[in-house]
């Protein structure tokens, strides 16, 4: 199916219950509402002369017309492009370029960023133009520009479209979009999404109705999704956890969806799942941590709470059994994947026993294959040994949007997606991230993976968060290096670090440099970009 049938066919079947609460903009919507709104916008983007296979931006926080944009989409063929709220001006003119968005829809200004005036930056000829019509010498493919009147913002836009405009232009029974959803395809582009740019520059990944749709189905079944879940989406939607584990799991089971913030904050989403009874919660580790620590985290009825996903970047243990005792999110699971792979392939069940939810990714997924193998020779490793986790099925991406060869070099010709994250499995399957090739330290001809180390600094009693990594050194290769963020009110030092270390782990293991912070660089998503801890470091070290 396509998603604008598997959706048609829930909103038929579930039109009374509640599908979204966006807490932050005070919007509620049924399963009824939803889909006529989505019809009305589908209907509406066809009036603005958009065609199936057209390339759409939205470039937002979390808000319902994110969702709205979403299944409108869809519904008609068009590609949802997601562009990265923290994007600026050179960043969103290469997105908007790299696929030829003809048209994207944006919020106007979140806190100090000014979308709309980013825009008129690099296409002053917007103040002149109709829209639908422009014509930007920077922006060449792009006709339209809509902006999202959050309450208070309500100024006129020369040149632009006000999304409510639009939509109101929208009618929910045009027969055209029933005629474009009959030619649709499910194996058709449906979305384009950029990698996190963990590793440096982020990537298009082009992926289809099959893609995601099946992969948030059976996000939904191992989380045991039903119409009485009500699912707290505090991570973005321009990134996969929000779109698909997220949003997709929720409506292929009827559940509802509950944003309770544009930009994270612990504390709205505190409120939320009390206010809102949720009965999921999803995060990256940095984010559920952030909760845990709130002041206020005490306060909170969180009783509700029963399953979620901790995903995105390593999950420390010591983070899932705090979540699992402090949160009540007994059901709680840990996913792993990658945009270019719809993401999810591998993950954890509530049936799965504590103790294996807690220390790994879970088994692959329902219809997906994987293996691990030696990066260098490509044999597959024997159980329990490292290697690079690679996967294949229908979850694998159409490719990188107009770059062949890169997706060449990601997807060999047989069909296996390389992921380039080095990973084990036991023999029932069960499957551990020990970290990205790319992160791996060679120390004096050892290899070091960082994440063990970090593991091991997370039990440390005044350590909060921990990265570590290797920095370039003229004995030894590589040096390690730990950046650690104290928990409040303590003051650990290097040597009561270093004392900790002594006789628990090997020696070439102890962090050579060990730095207090009091914040990583992190993309939105909330992911450590350790290039740049060690850029910083090659700077400091000289
Ligand atoms: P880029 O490819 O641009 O450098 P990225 O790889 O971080 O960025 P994403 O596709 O958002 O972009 O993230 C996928 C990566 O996140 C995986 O390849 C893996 O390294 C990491 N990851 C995801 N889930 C987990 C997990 N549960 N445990 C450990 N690592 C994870
Ligand atoms: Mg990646």
């Amino acid at each position: 199916q396509t998603i604008g049938q598997f959706f048609d066919a829930m909103a038929a079947r579930q039109g009374g219950r509640e599908a979204l609460v966006s807490v932050h903009q005070g919007l509620r919507y049924s399963y009824a509402q939803l889909h006529a709104e989505v019809r009305r916008l589908a209907s509406a983007l066809l009036g603005l002369g958009l065609q199936k296979g057209d390339r759409i931006g939205i470039w937002s926080h979390n808000n319902a017309e994110w969702v709205l944009m979403q299944f409108a989409t869809a519904q008609v063929g068009l590609v949802l492009v997601n562009i990265n709220p923290a994007y600026r001006t050179a960043e969103v003119e290469y997105a908007l370029n790299k696929v030829g968005c003809k048209a994207i829809v944006t919020m106007a200004r979140f806190k100090t960023s000014d979308y709309v005036g980013m825009l008129r930056e690099l296409a002053p000829e917007l103040a002149a133009s109709t829209p639908g019509q422009l014509q930007a010498a920077r922006l060449p493919q792009l006709r339209a520009v809509v902006w999202i009147d959050t309450a208070g913002q309500g100024d006129e836009e020369p040149g632009l479209l006000r999304f409510s405009d639009l939509i109101a232009r929208g009618d929910a029974q045009d027969a055209r979009i029933d005629a474009v959803a009959a030619t649709l395809a499910n194996t058709d582009p449906i979305n384009i999404q950029f990698t996190s740019g963990t590793t440096g520059f982020p990537k298009g990944a082009t992926l289809t109705h099959r893609n995601i749709l099946n992969n948030g189905f059976f996000i939904g079944e191992c989380m045991k999704l039903t119409p009485e879940d009500r699912l707290c989406i505090p991570v973005p939607l321009y990134h996969c956890f929000g779109m698909v584990l997220g949003n997709l799991a929720c409506v292929t089971h009827g559940a509802a969806i509950v944003y309770p913030n544009d930009g994270f904050d612990p504390l709205k989403v505190l409120e939320t799942v009390q206010a809102e009874r949720c009965t999921g919660l999803h995060g990256v580790p940095t984010m559920f941590i952030a909760e845990l620590d709130h002041p206020r985290f005490a306060e909170f009825d969180l009783s509700t709470l029963r399953t979620g996903i901790m995903a995105g970047s390593p999950c420390p243990i010591e983070v899932m059994k705090r979540v699992v005792s402090d949160m009540h999110l007994s059901e709680i699971t840990i996913a792993y994947g990658m945009t270019e792979t719809s993401p999810v392939s591998c993950q954890s069940s509530t049936q799965t026993p504590l103790e294996k939810r807690v220390a790994t990714v879970g088994q692959v997924q329902p219809h997906l294959q994987i293996k691990i193998v030696d990066p260098d020779t490509g044999a597959v490793v024997p159980v329990g040994q490292r290697g690079e986790f690679c996967t294949q099925g229908y979850s694998v991406m159409h490719g990188y949007w107009g770059d062949e060869e890169k997706t060449r070099e990601a997807i060999d010709a047989e069909g296996w997606m390389h992921t380039g994250d080095l990973a084990t499995m036991d023999a029932e399957g069960y499957v551990n991230i020990v970290g990205r090739i790319k992160d791996m330290v060679i120390r004096g001809g050892e290899n070091v993976y960082p994440r063990e180390i970090e593991e091991f600094l997370y039990r440390h009693p005044q350590v909060q968060d921990v990265q570590v990594v290797g920095v370039p050194d003229a004995r030894y290769g590589e040096e390690l290096c730990a950046w650690i963020i104290a928990k409040p009110g303590t003051q650990p030092t290097e040597d009561d670090i270093r004392a900790f270390c002594k006789g628990q782990i090997a020696h070439y293991k102890v962090p050579r440099y060990i730095r207090f912070v009091t914040e990583f660089p992190m993309t939105v998503t909330g992911k450590i970009q350790k290039f740049k801890i060690r850029d910083a470091m090659k700077d400091q070290l000289g």
